[in-house]
């Protein structure tokens, strides 16, 4: 019997993503960043405080977040799991109609702002059709105050699964690996560093832009990009990329004996066969393994 492995686009089994929030002047040094080096983000907004000076304003949307994806950030930015369920709904609602109203594309994506998220704030986004959301801690912050991190000495260390490289298990509560001010680089090259083909392997970064301006260190970001770009086994992917990718292969159609396989869906998905062999399976189409 073929052994049939799921792997990320190209046959990868890595994936980098980031996610920067509230849409401030400062993002257009960090888009320039991210193109420059080919690497993909998730940009999330708020809507209703694009009349503020310090915000991107919505007519240079379009052009500035161009190749990578935009997201729901709520219309103005309240700790939404304080609010009314009415108004999480009026908030995340209305972010997404204005955004979609710009970018002309289904919005699906959530960051929850101040990181505030319950039960309620996750049934009302899933309800909206949004099928991710991302939390404003990580998986660096969350085990930074036990003295483990305060006196490491090999690098910092991460939550068990893989390192803090693993892939979440709850999309609406998608923990990152690292704020960019959590010891980017060293995670960078840990995430580098990983070599076993039996993985998948993620790392997710998030933060604001304005973060890099006030405390000038523009360099942490252009660094970890310069090092971590055009790497053979690393997938370049905004969070939705990734949460589509999924599907698509949660989606496929296995023979019993995995002699074939169908993809009923219209994008590709990558499999790896018998440890080497990397094979796409295009949309729509039966191929034999
Ligand atoms: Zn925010």
């Amino acid at each position: 019997m073929n052994k049939i492995y799921k792997a990320f686009p190209g046959g990868k089994n890595k994936v980098l993503t980031l996610s920067y929030d509230d849409g401030k002047v400062e993002d257009r040094r960090l888009v320039e960043i991210f193109n420059k080096y080919g690497i993909k983000a998730t940009f999330n907004l708020n809507s209703g405080l694009t009349d503020m000076s310090n915000r991107i304003p919505k007519d240079e949307w379009k052009s500035l977040y161009e190749g990578h994806e935009v997201a729901v950030h709520t219309y103005t930015h309240p700790t939404i799991a304080r609010c009314s369920s009415t108004e999480i709904l009026y908030e995340m609602y209305n972010d997404k109609l204005e955004i979609e109203k710009v970018f002309g594309y289904p919005v699906r994506g959530i960051a929850y702002p101040n990181g505030s998220c319950d039960d309620r704030c996750v049934d009302i986004a899933k309800n909206l059709g949004i099928v991710y959301g991302r939390v404003a801690a990580d998986k660096y912050s969350a085990v930074c105050s036990a003295e483990t991190n305060a006196q490491y000495a090999e690098g910092p260390i991460l939550l068990g699964d893989e390192n803090g490289f693993g892939m979440p298990d709850d999309y609406m509560r998608w923990l990152p690996t690292c704020h960019h001010n959590h010891h980017l680089k060293e995670f960078g090259q840990k995430f580098m560093s990983l070599k076993k083909k039996q993985y998948l392997y993620m790392m997710y970064v998030w933060g604001h832009s304005f973060e890099f301006e006030r405390n000038q260190n523009w360099n942490i970001i252009e660094e970890f990009c310069e090092m971590i770009s055009g790497q053979d086994d690393i997938w370049y992917a905004t969070n939705i990329e990734i949460v589509d990718y999924n599907e698509v292969f949660n989606r496929l159609q296995f023979a019993a004996d995995n002699s074939f396989v169908y993809n009923p869906s219209a994008a590709s998905a990558w499999l790896t066969v018998n440890d080497n062999q990397c094979v796409e399976v295009k949309g729509g189409t039966l191929v034999k393994l």
